[in-house]
Parts: C-alpha cells; structure tokens; sequence
C-alpha cells in the first residue's frame, strides 16, 4: 500500500483546496497572515478578514510601521485580539532585527510573539516547502484517529506522541502540498462528528476507522471535579405543613421556593425562635443527598423539625409559604425541593442518594 503522504497528496490533487487567498501569490508574510487568522477561526470566515488585512498591510514593513489602532481595527469581529497585536509586535521585531524578512530558521521564527511551532512549521512548509511537522487541531484530530492516539491532546505526554507521528508522516518532497493536504483532510474529510471515512483515502489501515472509534479520538478534556459545598435544609413542619422560603431573583434557584437553609454554627432551636417558632420534638437529621449543578455539588442535609407558632406576625411577609403537601400550590420549587416534598407525601419512595 502506498504511505500515508503518498495517498493524501493523490487525493490533495483531485480534492484538495486549492484556491484559498493565502494560496495565490503565497509568500511567507501571506502564509503567516492566514495562519494566525485562522488559530481558532473557520476558513469561511477568515478569507474576508485576510483579504481585507493583506490589500492595506501589503508587506512585513508596511504592517510594522501601523498604529496599533489601526490593526485592531482591522482584527474587529475576527475576537482574540492577542493574535493581532502579536502579529503586529512581531511584524516590528522582524523589520528591527531581521531586515524586515521573516526568518528561515524555525528556532529564530519561535522566538516571535504568538508563533508556536505548528505555525512555524506550517510557514516554513507552505511557504519554503521546508520539511516541518504541522500539528494544528484538524491534524491532532487525523493523527489521534489514525493511530488511535489516546490521552487528551492538551497533555504533554499524548502531544509527544502527536508530534512523533507527524513527523515520522511528513515527506521529504512536495511538503507545502502534503501539509495543506493534511490540513484539509481534517478540515473536509475527517471532521469531529461523523467523519466522512467512506471517501477518506486513509480508511484502509486508519485504526479509528477499523475499530468503529472515531468518535472516541481526540479524547476530551478530561473534567475537573466538580467542587463540594455543603447546605442544611430545615423541613419546619407545622399543622401538616411545611415552611418554604422564596429565593433572592439572582443567585441559584433565583425566585424559587426553598426550604430555609440554615449554616452549619446555627442551632435549629435559635434559628425557630428568630423567626417566630418554638420547636416541639426533637430535631431530626436525615441523610444526606446530593444535588449537581454545571459548577458544583451540593450535598443537602435535610434537618426535620416539628414546631409552633410564637410569634405568627413574623411569617406574615409574602417571602414565607407553609406548604400543604396535600393540597400543594402552584408554585416554582427548586428541584431538590420538589424531591424532598414527594418523599415526604409517599415516605415510601425515599432513596438515599448519598
Ligand atoms: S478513515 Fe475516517 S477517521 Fe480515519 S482518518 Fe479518514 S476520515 Fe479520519
């Protein structure tokens, strides 16, 4: 079978694109251009913005001698304004230190602000057609499959890997058209949700592809835990009711009905008495259950208490309701709540989550 190059680069030919605006007329200057533009931005929607940036900043020089302002300007709508301003510190640097010519040398061009070594590679590739790996994400994609790389690719250890298989790919001819190639595959072919493998020219030993794993390759970030906080629920119960406080509008559960929570240095006993009741059992704690939000966990430890009233007028305000689980009213509850009140009218259902 022929390599790897070998068959991207027949299917560059019949396939690939060849008409982007970076590829007419390329020079190193246009090649740096669009492969900033396009860190974290679609083609689509870089050829404007590229267009408009290369007709008024025509040469390293012209770019360096700018305002700032001017570049921004320039950069609006396109977002991670750091790309335009290292472009345009590093436009400066060249014309300083390097006769206003980007370097040849892949060290020399890594010492420029916001050039990292795929997009030296790729400059020195497309533009020189000097042999450097590229490893931008449509490559990391196409190489994690291929090889069935695992690992999120933001790791040190699974980036090393990444980089040895683009290597060891790279050909030593036709490189500018092997890392366009290679760009383009994973930006047409081999995209992140249902890759076209059927019209890859990859798919005879791609392993993703023999293995059904492509949607398990690149791995995702892997999720930070979550953090744990903590929160007590008082379930004040009275005459067959309970008392339910309304939330603040903005915070969690924002305008919902909640039981009370109290801190963890409050005493039930003192919390009832500020608010007009005296308790008439004992408290009991049950267990513990856990409620998950996109930030956190919280583990709600619901504390039952039977009391009186003692001082009915401080539950006159509309942010207090006793709650009727036998004749419940229409009102928002938070979630956990909603869960707790169904325990408590079938104590039956109850299951322990924590
Ligand atoms: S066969 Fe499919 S998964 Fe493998 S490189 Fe080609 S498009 Fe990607």
């Amino acid at each position: 079978m022929p390599s790897l190059s070998e068959r991207l680069l027949a299917w560059f030919d019949s396939f690939g694109r060849h008409d982007l605006p970076w590829q007419v007329d390329r020079t190193p200057y246009s090649v740096w251009v669009s492969e900033i533009m396009l860190q974290q931005t679609q083609v689509a929607t870089v050829i404007p913005y590229f267009e408009r940036f290369i007709s008024q900043f025509t040469s390293v020089s012209v770019l360096a001698a700018a305002a700032q302002d001017g570049v921004l300007h320039l950069w609006s709508g396109l977002g991670y304004y750091a790309r335009g301003r290292n472009l345009h510190r590093a436009a400066q640097m060249i014309v300083a230190n390097h006769n206003g010519e980007l370097p040849r040398d892949i060290e020399t061009l890594l010492a420029l602000p916001g050039i990292g070594r795929s997009t030296a590679g790729a400059i020195l590739a497309l533009s020189h057609g000097d042999r450097h790996p590229i490893l931008d994400g449509n490559v990391k994609r196409v190489l994690a499959r291929f090889h069935e790389v695992s690992g999120w690719t933001g790791e040190e250890a699974v980036q090393k890997k990444l980089w040895l298989h683009a290597e060891t790919h790279t050909p030593n001819l036709r490189v500018a058209a092997y890392t366009q190639a290679i760009m383009d595959l994973g930006a047409t072919l081999c995209v992140r949700s249902k890759p076209d493998c059927g019209r890859c020219p990859l798919h005879a030993d791609c392993r993703a592809n023999a293995h059904g794993t492509q949607s398990q390759f690149p791995e995702s970030k892997p999720r930070k835990p979550l953090p744990q906080k903590y929160t007590r629920f008082l379930l004040v119960k009275l005459d067959g009711q309970l008392l339910l406080r309304r939330r603040p509008p903005v915070g969690i559960w924002g305008g919902l009905w909640c039981f009370p929570e109290i801190d963890d240095d409050d005493e039930v006993g003192v919390w009832c008495e500020r608010h007009g009741l005296t308790l008439t059992q004992s408290v009991v704690e049950q267990s513990p259950f856990a409620h998950t939000f996109t930030h956190f966990r919280l583990s709600i430890t619901p504390l039952e208490c039977v009391v009186k009233l003692s001082h009915p007028s401080v539950m006159d305000s509309d942010e207090w309701l006793w709650y009727n689980t036998s004749q419940p009213v229409k009102v928002g509850l938070a979630k956990p709540v909603s869960k707790l009140l169904a325990d408590i009218a079938n104590p039956n259902n109850r299951e322990d989550t924590l």
